[in-house]
């Protein structure tokens, strides 16, 4: 088992990616925190962890609130005494073109991807580097750290300013064995893509089927989507990597939509 006994957050892990992330650590020995804004789907999908063998638990946690994340962190603490692993994960989508995005909904995104990372990696360097046995921090980047498409300003920004936040956590960190690194999926079909199917839709004024095929999986290399499991194992790795070698990094899994 490659994360036997760490301690492993992981942000919006009650759905879509990081549930699968939260499964994939839980099942290489992990003892996973399902933390997420939704505490009945948290509850759940650790008792379906517990149920099948695994260990986990569920903190509720808005990772834009200062004070929900410090609180959730410190149950971390108290019930399994020091972190390994953060994934910053939460995340939504907004679509809107810039000439009629609402100021509320540019800093709502702004808030949820970029203030929840910074408040969650705060948080939890404080443990790691008290106990001094490093760490390993994962942000939930996207082809939008690297790449832009319409309707997604604040998004594509936010994905890419999770770049710059990685970097220096990975210079700043290093002297206390924590490294950090991005995950850049394409699409996966989650609750997030779902909702946006029809969104795009309307906006472009196409069909569904063509939201799918001309926009989203248009620059792909053969047409699929990428799956929670690729992401999850992407996610593996930089959890479980045990030297210094790998930090400062952002790594692309999405059937080659974006090449570098
Ligand atoms: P999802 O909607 O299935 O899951 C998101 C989870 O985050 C939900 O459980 C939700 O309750 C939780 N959440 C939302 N706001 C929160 C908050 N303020 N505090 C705590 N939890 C909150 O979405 P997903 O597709 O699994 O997305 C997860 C991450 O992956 C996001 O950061 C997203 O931007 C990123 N991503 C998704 C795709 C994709 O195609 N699905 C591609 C690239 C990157």
């Amino acid at each position: 088992m490659r994360l036997k006994d760490k301690v492993a957050i992981v942000t919006g892990s009650a759905s879509g990616i990081g549930k699968a992330i939260a499964h994939t650590y839980a099942t290489e020995g992990a003892k996973v925190v399902i933390a997420d804004l939704d505490m009945n789907q948290a509850e759940a999908t650790a008792k379906a962890f517990r149920d099948s063998g695994l260990e986990a638990m569920a903190v509720a946690m808005d990772v834009t609130n200062e004070q929900q994340v410090n609180t959730g962190i410190d149950k971390v603490i108290q019930a399994y005494d020091y972190i390994d692993i953060l994934v910053s994960n939460a995340g939504i989508q907004h679509i809107s073109p810039i000439d009629e995005l609402q100021l509320a909904d540019w800093k709502r995104m702004l808030a949820i991807h970029l203030d929840g990372a910074f408040l969650t990696t705060k948080a939890c360097l404080r443990y790691m580097y008290q106990r001094g046995k490093g760490g390993s921090i994962i942000y939930m980047g996207s082809v939008h750290s690297k790449e832009a498409s319409v309707l997604k300003a604040p998004y594509v920004t936010a994905k890419h300013g999770l770049v710059g936040l990685c970097k220096t956590v990975a210079k700043e960190g290093i002297k206390h064995g924590v490294r950090a690194n991005v995950i850049c999926p394409g699409f996966v079909r989650t609750p997030l893509v779902a909702k946006q199917i029809p969104e795009q839709a309307k906006d472009l004024g196409i069909s569904e089927e063509d939201v799918v095929k001309k926009v989203m999986l248009k620059d792909t290399i053969d047409g699929e989507f990428t799956t929670v499991e690729d992401v999850a194992q992407i996610a593996l790795l930089f959890a479980s990597f045990d030297s210094n070698a790998l930090t400062g990094q952002s790594l692309l899994v999405s059937h080659g939509w974006f090449m570098q």
